[in-house]
């Protein structure tokens, strides 16, 4: 596909710390080399003092990145482990880890997986985004045994968010079966969403990576090529103020720049990126040269447009000000 190259001059990415709080899920997605049942001896539920642990070894990161498995409350390893922590619900549990990364100078941005429009309600104070993939439109083999990835259900939870004025971020994971057809449709579908309720910052446009012991561990990762045509694609169909972001530790994110990509999602330089644990996350400094004559620039987990609208969770708004400031003096 012929694509006009785009030269955004400003590249962003957050500081960030990567919390997987639960390698529980309700879901069994044919790629997932992150879940674990409770059989294989290897599943987890993080308590209070190991997440503080890691927060507490914050540098110069600003967000608090908490992603994990989903609705672990409808297994029954997870309704136990809840209960060990003296709770029945995630949600609360979460709201709990959320209050204590904005103790220890975080900026929380949850991926519980799919919530309900009251759990959402009672996160949004203390979460100065959140996000949820929405993978793709299309029904696909991959998600036959994930009722999470019903596409209706995310839709719904992404419009959700947006009643709820919650600055978000969504995606597209290529390469998991879907057609090309299948991606414009989510890039349409999601683009049609922000124009109704305007709170989408940033999608992301991941690549599908094979997993050893997966149901998809002998299938092909998408092609640069393949990869390039989507970015180029959401570049066509989302509006300006959408952010296009690129995993920089799974694709060759300085040739998607070139494309329209001006993101590079959280980095961290202190956690590992937990889905992809194979693939490390590269050096600031290597970035900044690696991306040149693009300049690369540090933002929150909140973008500035937001910030000026303050759609941030009310118990996040000292933070979020008073790191905005700090960057803004910087750059
Ligand atoms: S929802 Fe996420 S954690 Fe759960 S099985 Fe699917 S990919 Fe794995």
């Amino acid at each position: 596909m012929g694509y006009k190259p785009m030269h955004p001059s400003t590249v962003t990415y957050s500081k960030n710390i990567f919390v997987p709080v639960t390698n529980l899920c309700r879901n069994d997605c044919a790629y997932c080399g992150f879940k674990r049942t409770f059989e294989s001896g290897e599943a987890y539920l993080m308590p209070p003092h190991e997440v503080r642990a890691i927060l507490a070894r914050r540098g110069s990161e600003k967000e608090a990145l908490f992603t994990f498995g989903e609705q672990i409350e409808k297994t029954d390893a997870g309704k136990l482990l809840l209960n060990e922590l003296g709770y029945t619900s995630m949600t609360d549990y979460l709201i709990e880890l959320c209050k204590m990364a904005i103790d220890e100078g975080l900026l929380p941005h949850s991926n519980p997986g799919i919530l309900d429009y009251e759990d959402l309600k009672r996160l949004q104070p203390f979460n100065a985004s959140m996000g949820l993939m929405l993978e793709t439109t299309a029904k696909i083999e991959a998600h036959k045994r994930s009722p999470g990835k019903d596409p209706a259900l995310r839709i719904e939870m992404i419009e959700n968010a947006g009643k709820l004025r919650i600055p978000f971020t969504t995606g597209l994971l290529v390469g998991i079966g879907e057609r090309k057809e299948d991606r414009i449709n989510s890039l349409n579908e999601i683009a049609r969403i922000h124009e109704e309720f305007g709170h989408i910052q940033e999608v992301i446009i991941q690549p599908f990576h094979p997993k050893p012991y997966t149901r998809m561990s002998m299938c092909t990762p998408p092609t640069f090529d393949e990869m390039r045509d989507t970015v180029v694609e959401a570049r066509r169909i989302l509006p300006e103020d959408v952010a296009i972001q690129v995993p920089p530790n799974l694709t060759s994110f300085e040739r998607l720049i070139e494309c329209g990509a001006n993101d590079l999602g959280g980095i961290s330089s202190l956690t590992l990126d937990y889905i992809n644990p194979e693939a490390p996350w590269p050096i600031i400094k290597e970035l900044e040269k690696l991306i040149a004559p693009h300049r690369l620039k540090e933002r929150l987990a909140i973008y500035p447009a937001f910030i000026k609208k303050s759609w941030m969770g009310e118990r996040t708004r000292d933070l979020t000000l008073r790191y905005a400031d700090e960057l803004e003096r910087l750059f």
